[in-house]
């Protein structure tokens, strides 16, 4: 199923290994072509190349961007190389390399803030998929200078923070001594020292400029509210620093009609009296756009309240084909008073079940009363008016009215 399996032969497993055994190829490999045990310039690309798979690979999302589009998907950085470097990769793994961390200051690349989207989709568009196109503003290391600040050669680290923009102030606070990290103030900053004159016109020395970028988002079907998806390393551009991702995250929006219950909807019908007790059709439009027509076959009851299901009407699985199920919960919509006149009423008599016969046990009292229409003025109390949304799942063959009377 996966679109490219380069990554997978990289580290040497199956495009089905899981993460054991991604750790433990990835292991393996890392310290074989590591460039501290092996200085070949073929064992550093090497190295790099199994980086790389082992990112993307050893992260849940990247790896279902790279199964479902291969390295094209993982965004603009054309994958490889894209994320971290390798070497912070390997120290995350193996909690630091070969002594190679340094002491104090934060010299390592850092990555970048993930930026996250929520996109708005309708069920109609998770049926069906679509691409949406979003512009994003974002921030670019400069095209002018490279990213450097100024004339090549010409931007000197500066020696106050040994590059780092930051410096460490230690403080004595009492008995404590504490170290605080503050801007540097011989570089402001920026890490560099730069004349003006060498500086880039571009970016005025601030090595970034911002760019509109527009990503293509592929919603498809059967995706899930919440599912995200990763333009991995799209995110903002700083110097030193690797970017981080852009997320998007569906946000179902609820739908009059159906509900959605992962890979199943639901929908309430309603049919009219005759359909429910006669058979007939009932027709509505799904969210694939096209209408669903059931016939309701004579001799068939439907009760209020009864649900069915129509097999394979459902959502989409997402990645795996077929269809969940649509369940069809059915209201029943009673003639209004005096439909009929007597005479016809006794027709029904000789049509439907008999009247269920009233038993009250012998020498019970009883009290002989009315019913009324509910006013919601006179007969605010809560509770009496849930006496007719009760399921009543045995309802339905009798009249109505004495199916709520018996509630
Ligand atoms: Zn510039
Ligand atoms: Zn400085």
């Amino acid at each position: 199923m996966v679109k490219d399996t380069k990554f997978y032969d990289i580290l040497g497993v199956s495009p089905s290994a899981g993460d054991n055994e991604l750790k433990k190829a990835y292991r393996k490999a890392a310290l074989k072509y590591h460039p501290d045990k092996n200085p070949s310039p073929e064992a550093a690309e090497k190295f790099k190349e199994i980086s790389s798979a082992y990112e993307v690979l050893s992260d849940e999302q990247k790896r279902e961007v790279y199964d479902n589009y291969g390295e094209e998907g993982l965004s603009g950085q054309g994958g490889m190389g894209g994320g971290m470097g390798a070497e912070d990769i390997f120290s995350q793994f193996f909690g630091g390399g070969f002594g190679g961390m340094g002491g104090g200051g934060p010299q390592r690349p850092s990555r970048g803030k993930d930026i996250k989207h929520s996109i708005s989709c309708t069920l109609e568009e998770l049926y069906k998929g679509r691409v949406a196109k979003l512009a994003l503003n974002k921030t670019i290391l400069c095209k002018g200078c490279n990213g450097l600040g100024g004339k090549e050669g010409k931007v000197k680290k500066c020696t106050a923070c040994s590059g780092t923009g930051m410096r460490f102030v230690t403080r004595q606070m009492g008995p404590m001594i504490q170290r605080f990290q503050t801007v540097c103030e011989t570089c402001q900053g920026s890490g560099d020292i730069c004349d003006a004159k060498d500086r880039c016109t571009v970016c005025k020395g601030k090595k970034t400029q911002t760019e509109r970028k527009i990503l293509q988002v592929h919603i498809d079907p059967g995706m899930k509210d919440g599912r995200r998806i990763v333009f991995s390393g799209e995110g903002d551009q700083e110097p030193g620093i690797t970017p981080g991702d852009v997320v998007f995250v569906v946000d179902e929006k609820p739908h009059d009609k159906f509900t959605r219950k992962g890979d199943d909807l639901f929908y309430e019908a309603e049919v009219d009296l005759l359909t429910a007790l006669a058979g007939g059709e009932i027709a509505f439009k799904h969210v694939s756009g096209d209408y669903i027509k059931v016939t309701i076959i004579p001799g068939e009851v439907i009760a209020p309240g009864a649900t069915k299901v129509i097999e394979n009407q459902g959502m989409p699985i997402y990645r795996q084909g077929g269809h969940g199920h649509l369940f069809v919960k059915f209201t029943v919509k009673f003639p209004e008073n005096n439909f009929a006149d007597e005479e016809k009423l006794k027709q029904l008599e000789s049509i439907l079940p008999a009247r269920t016969k009233v038993t009250i046990p012998k020498g019970s009292e009883v009290d002989e009363v009315d019913l009324v229409d509910i006013d919601p003025y006179k007969h605010q109390s809560s509770g009496r008016r849930d006496a007719y949304d009760s399921d009543d799942e045995e309802g339905g063959q009798g009249a109505p009215n004495v199916q709520c009377a018996s509630q």
